[in-house]
């Protein structure tokens, strides 16, 4: 009866605050790029407020952000201001200032997930230790300082030997392979030299990526998305098949190894868990994102509830929302413009314009100010060869995106 939710309503009406939304918490994220944009959109829609704040002034998030503020999230001082006008503190990067988060969290102020592990993920090294340590399988690694312990790596773990920048990674840009012993010198100097801060990883064979998008709330619920499969052009993640065409072993696996990691660390939102999967059917775990990803932008448009509603409700502690797939297959393509400025505007935008003939696609033009970047998301009622028939029409469309189906 129509009575009966408001019956349940436990406070007195005119003694408690009156919200004007599902929340009057005011969410502030670190970062302001399209990962940003999306998560405030999400919000947007459910009358949450968001403030972003990234050095930008023309950052993707920028135009739908309830509030802006232009500022460094990786200085101590703008930092703290911006938290203290926020009522939860989020990231959508995790290169930001972790020492001003655990000083800011011992003052009370709210970060989700915890500033602990922003402090574990946003040093590659300190990842793969803590993960080790809790029994998640990775390739094996070895922080390296000089010549003679890569080569000590490279005598154990054999070539091709991946040497990897400790900090501010992305897109692979901390990443250098080097092929044989004679290369590890130019691998080094590739990534700035020692002074940088490396380590190295032995090689994983892998036949396929994975990624495992975790969300958990501030109750401690968890809630898992499909396993999808990651296909990277140059270190980047370039296409996303959901779900995944793997076993149900695999998947299981998969999400068992993804729940374990994020179990390990602490606080709110969604984490993405990247995957290798080997020709034997084993799952190694490459590398953690403590916020939304790219891997679960096709999420927006083929789940109940998408990854950035959903980082939302757990930072807020609202309930975790559905994320199972609304139709039974999606691909999203990220897709780079490689030319900067003007001809790279003029391709994408002749791009997007085909895309939006195919029926079931949608588009996201993350704003980029340089360089445009624009996501297309297929969803599809019937399976994936279909969209990938409308994926290939997309790709025949301009050389300098072309593409290939694997
Ligand atoms: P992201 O943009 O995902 O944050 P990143 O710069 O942190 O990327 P990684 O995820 O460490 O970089 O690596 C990028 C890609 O390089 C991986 O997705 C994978 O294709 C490849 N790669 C990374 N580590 C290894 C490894 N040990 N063996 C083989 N390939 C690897
Ligand atoms: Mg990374
Ligand atoms: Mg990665």
């Amino acid at each position: 009866d129509d009575n009966s939710n408001t019956k349940n309503i436990p406070m007195d009406r005119k003694e408690s605050p009156v919200v004007r939304g599902v929340s009057d918490t005011v969410v502030g994220v670190l970062g302001g790029g399209q990962l940003g944009k999306m998560l405030c959109q999400a919000a947007s829609r459910m009358a949450v407020k968001v403030m972003v704040l990234d050095p930008l002034a023309d950052c993707p998030a920028g135009s739908v952000a309830f509030r802006h503020v232009v500022g460094s999230f990786d200085d101590g001082d703008t930092v703290e201001s911006f938290a203290k006008r926020c009522g939860v503190l989020t990231v959508e990067i995790e290169h930001v200032d972790a020492v001003t988060l655990e000083r800011l969290e011992r003052q009370g102020v709210d970060c989700q997930p915890k500033a602990s592990t922003i402090q574990i993920i946003q040093d590659k090294y300190l990842q793969k230790l803590h993960f080790s340590q809790h029994g998640i399988p990775l390739a094996d690694f070895m922080q390296v300082d000089d010549t003679e312990s890569v080569k000590k790596a490279g005598d154990m773990f054999g070539y091709p030997l991946m040497i990897k920048s400790k900090k501010l990674a992305y897109d692979g840009r901390g990443n250098a392979v080097a092929r044989s012993q004679e290369e590890i010198s130019s691998a080094v100097s590739a990534l700035g030299g020692y002074g940088r801060g490396l380590y190295v990883e032995k090689w994983a064979p892998f036949v396929k990526e994975l990624s495992v998008i975790v969300a958990r709330g501030r109750d401690n619920s968890m809630s898992c998305y499909p396993v999808v499969e990651t296909i990277h052009k140059d270190n980047i993640c370039h296409i996303v098949e959901a779900p995944a065409n793997v076993t149900e072993q695999v998947k299981n696996l998969s999400i068992d190894i993804a729940k374990k990691a994020v179990d390990s660390l602490e606080g709110a939102g969604v984490f993405a868990v990247e995957l290798f999967l080997t020709s034997d059917g084993q799952v190694l775990l490459n590398e953690v994102a403590p916020r939304p990803h790219n891997s679960g932008h096709h999420t927006i448009e083929s789940c109940y509830t998408s990854q950035y509603e959903q980082h939302v409700r757990a930072v807020l502690g609202l309930p975790l929302g559905d994320p199972s797939m609304k139709v039974p297959a999606a691909i999203m393509y990220n897709i780079l413009g490689e030319d900067e400025g003007e001809p790279g505007f003029y391709l994408a935008n002749q791009l997007m314009k085909r895309a939006l003939s195919i029926p079931g696609a949608s588009i996201h033009w993350y704003g980029k100010p340089v360089t445009p970047r624009v996501a297309i998301i297929m969803g599809s009622d019937s399976d994936l060869p279909v969209m990938k028939d409308a994926a290939i029409v997309l790709d025949s469309f301009g050389v300098p995106y072309e593409v290939s189906i694997v």
